[in-house]
């Protein structure tokens, strides 16, 4: 099971910038900052002049919030509306399940619904792609306290929406409950594969090559610039910080994207990766996985982390060591994997993919071999939802 990374998400009043930013769902900033307001206004709305969820009942509020869902997928026989979905695949079937919690998962005085709804998503198909599969179906499971209007649950829902049109997934159930206190979120997505294309943490060799999709340590720095901006904010309200120069990283936090496209390009290439595992609490910590389940070791090259221009500025600005930020940065939902040396060739100048290391014998442990070729063992740094608070 994946862990839901537990930093704070960081979205403020300062988004007062009026250029207009693709990162903002469906928006620009003039929106997202609208958004944040409409959200707090929503929460602490003296008038009550919000729809309360119980004028709805729970029938009539699932009806309401998920009757513009369509099927797109012919494994998908029964969605919404009976006991159960009925799923049929010609192939392997994938699932996997994540359960966000208020407080604990996510800070909503930040972030906005239709974001959280767009990235509870994200997290869960990354781990379907992670399998090698195709994500086909999930189900989203919500218990929000009194304190939720309906307003909040349509936000929430637009973004799962917008998630579920982008990736072509249908939402084909779920639960709906109330709780005593914040909200609660669990996801599960499904998805399908053949066997033979099924990628599991336990098949890397030693001399396999270890390959990463995009880059590292964005969305790790664009949370530390939401919550300098914050920090800002709340000495001087009317500060109004310009976020231009850091778009990318703060995408990367507050909107990422799960790498539906990679197992697609590795089934281009004929590459089937031996063993894989999405980036979800840092590339350390997913190194170690690999390594502990498929019994082997690992040299991790140092100058080999693919980095952003705007992630080596912001560490600079930050006084934070690169390397370090790739290393243990939460949240890159990248995918991380072992090939087959013969299969460099197929590989090799892709943009989208880079070679940092190769795998070991077992008995080599797990390396990080630095710029001035020392090698330092790998620990694992990542986000853990037990230890960080
Ligand atoms: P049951 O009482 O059998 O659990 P429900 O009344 O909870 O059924 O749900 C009715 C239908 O609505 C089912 O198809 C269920 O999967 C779906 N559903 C319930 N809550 C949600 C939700 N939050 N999001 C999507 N679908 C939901
Ligand atoms: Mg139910």
């Amino acid at each position: 099971m994946l862990v839901y990374p537990t930093q704070k998400m960081v979205f403020i009043p300062s988004f007062r910038y009026n250029g207009v930013h693709h990162y903002i769902l469906g928006g620009n900033l003039k929106d997202c900052h609208a958004n944040y307001l409409y959200f707090c206004s929503m929460l602490e709305d003296k008038k009550q002049d919000r729809v309360s969820l119980e004028t709805l009942g729970e029938f009539g509020l699932i009806n309401h919030l998920t009757e513009h869902f369509s099927l797109q997928h012919k494994s998908s026989v029964k969605g919404i509306g009976d006991d159960a979905a009925v799923i049929m695949h010609s192939q392997k079937t994938i699932v996997t399940t994540d359960l966000l919690i208020e407080g604990v998962h996510f800070d909503l005085s930040y972030m906005p619904l239709k974001h959280l709804g767009y990235k509870a998503v994200m997290v869960n198909l990354s781990d379907v792609y992670a399998m090698n599969a195709t994500a086909t179906q999930i189900t989203v499971s919500i218990a929000v306290s009194n304190r939720f209007p309906l307003e909040a649950l349509e936000e929430l829902y637009s973004g799962i929406s917008l998630a579920c049109e982008k990736y072509k997934v249908d939402l084909v159930g779920g639960d709906t409950t109330s709780s005593q206190k914040g909200m609660l979120i669990s996801i599960t997505a499904i998805g399908e594969a053949d066997e033979k294309e099924i990628t599991y943490r336990t098949g890397a060799k030693p001399n396999d090559l270890l390959v990463v999709s995009g880059d590292l340590g964005g969305a790790y720095m664009g949370l530390q610039v939401l919550e300098r901006e914050k920090e800002v904010f709340n000495v001087n309200p009317n500060s109004q910080p310009d976020l231009e120069h850091y778009t990318y990283i703060v995408e990367r936090q507050l909107k990422p994207e799960a790498r539906k496209d990679i197992p697609e390009l590795l089934k281009a290439i004929a590459v089937k990766p031996t063993a894989m595992i999405d980036i979800s609490d840092g590339l350390s910590s997913e190194i170690l996985h690999l390594c502990k389940n498929s019994v082997v070791g690992c040299n991790l090259f140092e100058d080999k982390l693919p980095l952003d221009p705007t992630v080596i500025s912001a560490c600079e600005e930050f006084n934070l060591d690169s390397t370090l930020v790739a290393l243990s940065g939460g949240e890159d939902y990248e995918l991380l994997f072992t090939i087959d040396q013969k299969d460099f060739d197929h590989i090799k100048g892709n943009p989208h993919l880079t070679v940092i290391g190769h795998m070991t014998d077992a008995s080599m442990g797990a390396h990080l071999v630095t710029r001035g070729d020392t090698k330092i063992p790998l620990t694992a740094q990542g986000w853990n939802s037990f230890n960080s608070r």
